[in-house]
């Protein structure tokens, strides 16, 4: 359970809709959309068209919402650059992406195929981890602080822990097995690589050759990254002089987690004869609902143990952390279904 000063009443979820815009194929197709943004309002409102021509409509409120044409600077700035504020005073937090395939998860967490960012200066289609790590290291260079920085990277599949930024290659796997251990200190993960970076600069390689292994993966596994979750994870190390002349270490953790396409827990993971596989996906996608659930409702018993995923951000779930989830919609008639499932269960996090 939590320790002396941390209950519950520490939690704080923040949930965020981005609802994507239409591709142009999409756009040529003349493709009806069903959803409507009010951002000032932060709303978003789904028309449903029934059977009988008939239209209702159902709305949903969120603590904040992106409408397609909202750019990823607005996101960043609006929603995440107080996480990273929070990660720079010494606490962990985590930023997860939630939502059907297709929807701009990834696009939302790294960014945009014509991404390329060197550290300096950014591209207007970064998302949300390179300009967080950028803000990162301005904080460190516009604080002089004495700090060290590590990275992290691993994707779940099958509840299976691989490690992408794994320089250990046997020519048939993806990257190494990694072992979940638990001792009284804490989660584990054995022989997890921690990569130390220097700079920014250096940050986008580690994040680049994590994400080309995710990629590699994903041809030969058929569609993977749709069923695999991936987390990024930045860990902060401040040295600090108080004012009474002691030396302190602050330790800052964010945890940057791409998840399994939300499709994987409803109705259609299991329809198509993968049954096996979307049922182990579900197990880490339907207990990180469970937990996120508990820790709002503040009910007792949260179910961490029940899952690869929640074991393992244990310690940034829950006390005194903060929770971003950026669910993402698209605003198509043939996504309608999943979209609904998306705005229910973003909406039971709040
Ligand atoms: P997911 O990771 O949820 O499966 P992607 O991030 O791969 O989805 O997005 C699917 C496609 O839509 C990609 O081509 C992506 O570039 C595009 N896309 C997603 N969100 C946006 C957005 N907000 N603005 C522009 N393009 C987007
Ligand atoms: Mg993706």
């Amino acid at each position: 359970g939590p320790g002396p000063g941390e209950g519950n009443d520490g939690v704080n979820v923040n949930v965020l809709l981005r609802c994507r815009p239409l591709s142009d194929k999409e756009i040529a197709e003349r493709t009806p959309q069903v959803i409507s943004c009010n951002e000032a309002l932060r709303e978003a409102t789904l028309y449903i068209q029934s059977v009988g021509g008939k239209q209702t409509s159902k709305t949903f409120r969120f603590d904040r919402v992106f409408s397609p044409e909202s750019s990823q600077e607005k996101l960043f700035k609006q929603a995440i650059v107080p996480i990273v504020q929070e990660v720079m005073e010494g606490f962990n937090c985590t930023i997860f992406a939630y939502g059907q395939t297709g929807t701009g998860k990834t696009y939302t967490m790294e960014g945009g195929p014509r991404r390329s960012d060197d550290g300096k200066v950014l591209s207007a289609e970064a998302g949300v981890i390179p300009r967080s790590i950028k803000q990162i290291f301005d904080t460190i260079e516009a604080n002089n602080t004495d700090s060290t920085v590590k990275v992290t990277f691993l994707e779940l599949y099958n509840e299976e822990l691989t490690d992408l930024l794994s320089t250990f290659d046997d020519g048939k796997e993806d990257g190494k097995r990694l072992r979940l251990l638990e001792d009284r200190s804490g989660v584990v993960v054995q022989g997890l690589e921690e990569v130390v970076v220097k700079s920014a600069a250096e940050i986008y390689q580690v994040l680049d050759r994590g994400t080309a292994k995710r990629r590699t993966a994903e041809t030969l596994l058929n569609k993977r990254s749709s069923r695999s979750h991936s987390v990024f994870s930045i860990t902060i190390h401040m040295r600090e002089v108080t004012p009474e002349g002691e030396d302190v270490v602050k330790v800052g953790k964010l945890n940057l987690v791409d998840l399994a396409g939300s499709e994987n827990i409803s109705r259609s993971g299991a329809k198509d004869g993968r049954a096996r596989e979307a049922g182990s996906i579900n197990q880490s996608l339907l207990t990180l609902g469970r937990v996120i659930t508990a820790l709002v409702e503040h009910s007792g018993h949260v179910p961490y143990r029940d899952s690869k995923l929640t074991r393992l951000l244990r310690e940034s779930l829950g006390g005194k952390t903060k929770t971003c989830i950026i669910a993402t919609i698209a605003p198509t008639v043939q996504c309608q279904e999943e979209t609904i499932s998306t705005l229910d269960y973003a909406h039971r996090a709040k």
